[in-house]
């Protein structure tokens, strides 16, 4: 069994966002200001329990735990024990802020997981704090050491933006050399509207970064040798083991390999991180007439509204009005 689009692309990752609620708020994915929703309509364990259940069986091999922060939600570890049982699942992974990483990491890897990416915009402290509003970074390395000491594989994700953080990308890339991890760096999508900052005045594209870089290292591209690379683009730092990728929805647009779709914390299968075609799992969930045979085949069905690609403004209001918490990045 597959899932296949109407322009022939397989869907085999999805992303369950298991929360809108985060313990910090990146300038990037949230308003200062948010209001999160109400708990009766986000899915229950059991609901994203049953989603994962059918995705797999639909021939989903990869399942990722994000949000919002999924380690902010009660009930993420137990989903996660609860998916690692799934035989056909060949990958179960989490993005996490990393700031309860202490607390889980043993756990996390206990379900089954066995990489985990964890956001790090800054290796300065008054920054980090500027970049999530009220973060301590101290917390994140804490969380860090406490991945590495549980054996899971990390890569860092670092959102690029030119006033902020973009100065500290060599930096970035040698803590990652240093602690034997890889790192990617993600070009801003406008998703939501922020008042911080004009997203086109941050703008730094992925090849003015992988220049900057090549002055101090030899990178060696890399064929996209996983089948789950999707957008990223990665290079091998020579002689070491860090691969550095790029995510680049502006400068390099990788919707023609798109093999992954999202479902929101409120159960709406999101087909395109950059369009608003979505369908409502949820009310099949609660349906009284619920059953696995009806929500596999409103799946399937799904994948007909799976737009070609992503259109991004970056110069005008944004047309996805939806925050990157709503979205599971
Ligand atoms: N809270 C977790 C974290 O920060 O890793 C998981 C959810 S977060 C929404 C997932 C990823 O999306 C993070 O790496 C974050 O940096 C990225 N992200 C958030 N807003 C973004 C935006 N507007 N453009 C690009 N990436 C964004
Ligand atoms: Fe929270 Fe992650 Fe969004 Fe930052 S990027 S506000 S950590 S959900």
């Amino acid at each position: 069994m597959q899932l296949i689009d109407s322009f022939g692309r397989t869907v085999n990752y999805v992303r369950l966002s298991v929360t809108d609620r985060c313990d910090l708020r990146c300038v990037y994915c949230m308003a200062e200001e948010m209001t999160f929703l109400p708990r009766n309509e986000v899915l229950s364990i059991e609901e994203f329990t049953s989603l994962g259940r059918a995705f797999v069986d639909l021939g989903v091999t990869k399942l990722r735990i994000t949000g919002g922060e999924p380690l902010v939600r009660r009930g993420t570890i137990e989903l996660l024990q609860n998916l690692g049982q799934l035989s056909a699942l060949k990958e179960l992974c989490l993005t996490t802020n990393g700031t309860h990483l202490p607390q889980y990491a043993n756990a996390i890897r206990d379900a089954g997981v066995k990489r985990i990416n964890i956001s790090l915009d800054s290796l300065n402290p008054e920054r980090f704090r500027q970049l999530t509003r009220f973060g301590d970074l101290d917390q994140v390395f804490a969380g860090i050491k406490a991945a590495q000491q549980a054996g899971l594989k990390i890569k860092l994700n670092c959102v690029a933006l030119k006033h902020y953080n973009a100065d500290e990308v060599p930096q970035l890339v040698q803590f990652a050399l240093d602690e034997g991890l890889d790192i990617s760096f993600i070009e801003e999508m406008p998703l939501g509207k922020i008042s911080e900052h004009g997203r086109a005045a941050e703008y730094v594209s992925s090849d003015e970064l992988r220049s900057q870089l090549s002055r101090d290292y030899r990178l060696l591209a890399q064929e996209n040798s996983h089948a789950d690379a999707g957008p990223s683009r990665y290079w091998q730092v020579d002689g070491c083991n860090t691969r550095i990728g790029f995510i680049s929805p502006h400068s390099h647009n990788f919707c023609g390999s798109c093999n992954r779709v999202r479902v929101t914390a409120t159960g709406r299968l999101l087909l395109c991180l950059g369009n608003e075609h979505s369908v409502d799992l949820r009310e099949q969930l609660r349906s009284e007439h619920y059953s696995e045979t009806a929500l596999r085949e409103r799946i399937i069905n799904a994948m007909q509204h799976k737009p070609e690609r992503h259109y991004f403004d970056l110069h005008n209001e944004p047309q996805i009005v939806r925050f990157m918490n709503m979205t599971g990045g």
